[in-house]
């Protein structure tokens, strides 16, 4: 148990173990507390992180840097493809937090927006006590409560294929496994264009070291070639988290084509965050 600091009542220190063996720790209150089908599920307050979302122990997201992650999930892919000032639809997987379908939202060149989340439980309460606000009323924006596995399996889905797809999951455990398989990153470009796009976060490399280059051995697989860019969330720890991003049809994600700068995100951010240090390159070709 941490140390607790005198004066100041504290519910519990909130601690989860990475690979590794480093264990990170938040003093905090607990606001809400769900034994979900899929998870276990828990809303925390820390006086400087903010709003905490924990699933199975693990923490997803703070309001206090939520933004960094968001955007870079959403405008690398949104603004990086190729067709990028054309009109766009977009599939999410996960981001029962809603941060992901808030940035889609805020780009005017998106049509069609379908979230494709498994815990019903995980929208509902963000809603009420995390208030990161994904607005599931717009009228562009769909979404389904179900196994994203299953559903890029339809070929109903198919029929209509998306521009960008965003697998905003939780880690390797638990419901999102079968997110972390071949052959769902195969069906998953099934369900894109011809010049679709994709991007997954891949995990923290300098400590959860196999999930970036699984994920890109995966997708160089099924795309033919792979991107990896990365940025720093405090809130993670452990050094930047990878993003691994594939293009169908060749070309790159690496040039911003249309102009826009959120609080982490601009144009230079966005070129910058392909440049890899070469512990990383040598981790992306070696493993
Ligand atoms: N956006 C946060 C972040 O910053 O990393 C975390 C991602 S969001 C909370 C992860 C979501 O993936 C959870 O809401 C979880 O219920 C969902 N999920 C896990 N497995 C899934 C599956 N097979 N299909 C659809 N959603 C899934």
């Amino acid at each position: 148990m941490g140390e607790r600091r005198e004066g100041r009542p504290t519910e519990l220190w909130h601690e989860y173990d990475f690979e590794s063996g480093i264990r990170a720790g938040y003093e905090v209150r607990r606001l809400y507390a769900e034994t979900t089908p899929y998870q276990k599920l828990e809303v925390f307050e820390h006086d400087f992180l903010g709003r905490m979302l924990a699933l199975d122990g693990i923490v997803q997201t703070t309001t206090r840097d939520e933004f960094i992650y968001h955007e870079m999930m959403v405008h690398v892919p949104l603004l990086g493809r190729p067709a990028a000032d054309e009109p766009a639809s977009v599939l999410i997987i996960g981001g029962g937090d809603g941060g992901v379908l808030r940035e889609v939202l805020r780009s005017d060149l998106v049509r069609r927006v379908v979230m494709v989340e498994i815990d019903a439980a995980v929208i509902e309460a963000c809603k009420k006590y995390v208030g990161i606000h994904g607005d599931y009323d717009d009228p562009r924006a769909e979404l389904v409560i179900g196994d994203g596995f299953a559903y890029v399996k339809s070929p109903e889905v198919r029929a209509h294929p998306f521009d960008v797809a965003i697998v905003d999951s939780t880690d390797p455990i638990g419901p999102s496994q079968p997110l972390f398989t071949e052959e769902f990153v195969a069906d998953l470009a099934a369900c894109l264009t011809s010049r679709g796009v994709m991007t997954r976060q891949a995990g923290v490399p300098f400590i959860q070291r196999s999930e970036m280059p699984r994920a890109v051995a995966q997708v160089e697989r099924i795309f033919g070639r792979a991107e990896v860019y990365r940025a720093s969330i405090p809130t993670y720890g452990g050094g930047d988290m990878a993003f691994v991003a594939g293009v169908k049809g060749g070309g790159t994600l690496q040039t911003p084509r249309l102009e826009f700068s959120g609080r982490y995100y601009n144009p230079e951010v966005h070129a910058a965050a392909f440049a890899l240090p070469p512990f990383w390159q040598d981790l992306r070709a070696n493993g």
